[in-house]
């Protein structure tokens, strides 16, 4: 029976994981591993930051996965060798016949002198826990939300922290005593599609929050309160939001798999420089954007020509960094980025919505998920 061993059990590792155990249960051994004891969706850090919740309330722990023929292995990874597929952990080692790497992008705050000290971020859970507790303490002045580095994860995510940051002022009285500014390095906020940006940029006019692109931030100054631009310009905040600068987790790093900084993978069938040494989801190379339904949909592409593989079939499917984002624009509407980065001829990407019945799907696309990965 071929072991596979899956690395991550998010977005990616998780689709693969199920998707492997509904068609070859009693065909394969999967072994699934991470450091986490519960799985938290990219967009419930949002719910921390602005419906205060816990982080407790939006993970779902995988001591709930229920899919035959999968086990799950909370242990953090120490070491990859993928010549030889052998993975160690802080509890023991494991040998794969097929190695899946799906261990996403870590964040590098110090990358960025002063934003430890200085400035607040909702990347993380820990992170949006923070930010959730300190935005009752602002009273009016300047926020300036940084995007600190590219790639990062789900491009639209800054704008919706925008969205929703603005509603949320708007509730508490004080959206007149703020100004809200983003800084980023992309000319646009989605460059993928002008069309797509162009509406971007109307709700934030809409809601008078400015973008400032092709500029970036490179430190920030705590005690004057001020951050500073590539070229030296200096601009004054009251409450500074950053999006980290985004790596590879360091084990992956160390294992050699990354060398031009991100895993490199054959961007039809996702498989590394190493036979039978795959990766999907945010540790790719692949330059294009970084969002869980792309993760999922490279496990998905994964999933079916190993299927077609371990059954003796011609496997054929091609990855094509396609996947549908929801993304919230504030007042209970949800929009939708339908995008496609590598079927066709350029990237196309779509915006369908905002409406409040996208709100609904987007709930129904998170439990339809939690059903497919933890079963029933
Ligand atoms: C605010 C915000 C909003 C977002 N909204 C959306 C959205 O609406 N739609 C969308 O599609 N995406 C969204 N995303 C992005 C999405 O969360 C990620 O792109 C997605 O999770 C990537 O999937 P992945 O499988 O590559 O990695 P992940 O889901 O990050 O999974 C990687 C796993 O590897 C584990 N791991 C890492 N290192 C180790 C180690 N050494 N040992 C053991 N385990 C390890 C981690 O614990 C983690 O569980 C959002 C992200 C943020 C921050």
């Amino acid at each position: 029976m071929k072991h596979v061993v899956i690395l991550g059990a998010g977005f990616g590792g998780l689709e693969l994981a199920s998707r492997l155990s509904d068609a070859l249960a009693d065909q394969v051994r999967v072994t699934v591993i991470d450091q986490n004891d519960g799985f938290t969706f990219g967009f419930s850090k949002l719910a921390i930051l602005f419906e205060g919740k816990d982080a407790a309330e939006v993970q779902i722990p995988y001591s709930e996965l229920a899919k035959p023929g999968v086990e799950f292995r909370w242990e953090r990874i120490t070491a990859i060798d993928p010549a030889a597929r052998r993975v160690t952990t802080d509890r023991g080692s494991y040998d794969a016949d097929i190695l899946v790497v799906a261990l996403g992008a870590d964040y590098d705050i110090d990358a960025t002198p002063g934003f430890a000290e200085g400035g607040l971020e909702y990347y993380s859970i820990a992170g949006a826990e923070r930010m959730r507790d300190a935005l009752p303490s602002f009273t009016g002045g300047t926020i300036l939300i940084g995007v600190l580095g590219q790639p990062f994860k789900c491009p639209p995510a800054p704008f919706e922290g925008a969205f929703l940051l603005h509603d949320q002022l708007v509730e508490r009285g004080i959206r007149d005593a703020t100004e809200i500014r983003i800084i980023a390095p992309m000319s646009a906020p989605v460059p993928i599609t002008p069309a797509v940006s162009q509406q971007f940029l109307a709700e934030l006019t809409a809601r008078g929050v400015e973008y400032v692109g092709q500029k970036q931030v490179v430190e920030l100054d705590p005690p004057a309160k001020e951050a500073v631009l590539e070229d030296g310009e200096r601009v004054p905040y009251d409450l500074f939001v950053g999006i980290p600068i985004h790596r590879v987790p360091a084990v992956v790093a160390e294992s050699g798999l990354a060398e031009n900084g991100w895993v490199a993978v054959d961007r039809d069938t996702l498989m590394t420089p190493f036979p039978d040494v795959y990766a999907v989801g945010d540790v790719v190379a692949i330059p294009m954007a970084k969002a869980g339904v792309f993760a999922e949909n490279a496990a998905g592409v994964v999933a079916d020509n190993l299927i077609a593989r371990l059954r003796g079939e011609a496997s054929e499917r091609r990855y094509e960094g396609e996947g549908n984002c929801y993304l919230e624009f504030g007042g209970g509407r949800v929009a939708k980025v339908e995008a496609n980065f590598l079927g066709g001829p350029a990237p196309m990407a779509q915006l369908v919505g905002p409406t409040a019945e996208l709100a609904v799907d987007k709930k129904a696309f998170a439990s339809e998920r939690r059903t497919r990965w933890f079963g029933a």
